[in-house]
């Protein structure tokens, strides 16, 4: 398995970060949402050639949106993903302008946080509607759509994939998302999506001591995941993808994202994973 970097933890503006990723030894990486703007006007194409001229390839581009903020729980609930009923046919129009760079970038996924599923029943349904018109979209484009774990429980999420139904979906593995959110222990959610594994961030982090509140990300090995039995788990599944480091708080994150490439790499050998 790879090591990859979600590239714009590693280096913010968004032209310079694959050129980043490249010289400190990347090449797979994940990307960060766009703003809109970017998706059809003039700053498209300079993304374009930024990523291109690195040579890094695109395992996965992530799908977000204008006005989206992780602040806390509430902000989460009413800002994030499609789940927002108000915004969704505007996201999905966005969410297909992801897929059409995507495509002429490459990449062979899209990856999205869905935010808090709806509780009203016919909302909900709205919603498995929307997820399957986007996976429709991105199979015809030869993409999967992978959902980011983590904000619910495996199970819920299995319904939600159960429900939506389509090929093209899969699960982008967060460990640390499940103890940020509060909702399960990695290695049991792991265990229980396995099947649908098409991506894996490294990221971790601690649970909250209340319910409600967001747990607190912690560098690479210094939180609450446990990466030895996980990465395990993965390569006896055959998962082949790479793993990709996310750092998305603190203020050093270029090197937690170094740190926690050597602290992978020096995890004992499991049969399977070469060591880089
Ligand atoms: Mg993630």
């Amino acid at each position: 398995m790879k090591i990859g970097v979600m590239v714009n933890n590693l280096e913010p503006d968004r032209l310079r970060a694959f050129d980043v990723a490249r010289q400190l030894g990347f090449d797979v990486v994940h990307t960060s949402a766009l703003p809109e703007a970017w998706l059809v006007g003039p700053k498209r194409q300079e993304y374009i050639d930024a990523a291109r001229a690195s040579g890094v390839h695109i395992a996965a581009m992530f799908v977000g949106f204008d006005g989206q903020s992780y602040a806390d729980i509430p902000t989460i609930r009413r800002t994030v993903g499609l789940a927002i009923r108000a915004l969704r046919p505007h996201r999905l129009e966005v969410s297909r302008q992801y897929s059409a760079l995507a495509a002429e970038l490459g990449v062979p996924a899209l990856a999205t946080h869905l935010g808090f599923f709806p509780e009203e029943a016919e909302d909900y349904r709205d919603l498995v509607l929307t997820v399957r018109q986007f996976a429709e979209h991105c199979a015809a484009c030869q993409q999967m759509l992978l959902l980011e774990t983590g904000q619910e429980s495996a199970a819920r999420l299995l319904q939600f994939i159960h429900d939506v139904e389509h090929p093209a979906l899969g699960v982008n593995f967060d460990p640390a998302n499940f103890l940020l959110y509060g909702v399960a222990e990695p290695v049991a959610a792991l265990e229980q999506l396995l099947p649908y594994v098409r991506g894996v961030h490294c990221k971790d982090g601690v649970r909250a001591n209340q319910a409600g509140v967001l747990g607190t990300e912690t560098p690479v090995g210094q939180g609450e995941v446990d990466f030895p039995k996980l990465l395990q788990r993965l390569v006896r599944s055959g998962y082949s993808g790479p793993l990709v480091i996310e750092r998305e708080s603190g203020d050093r994150k270029r090197e937690d994202i170094i740190a926690a490439r050597a602290y992978l790499q020096a995890l004992p050998r499991v049969e399977g994973i070469p060591n880089h």
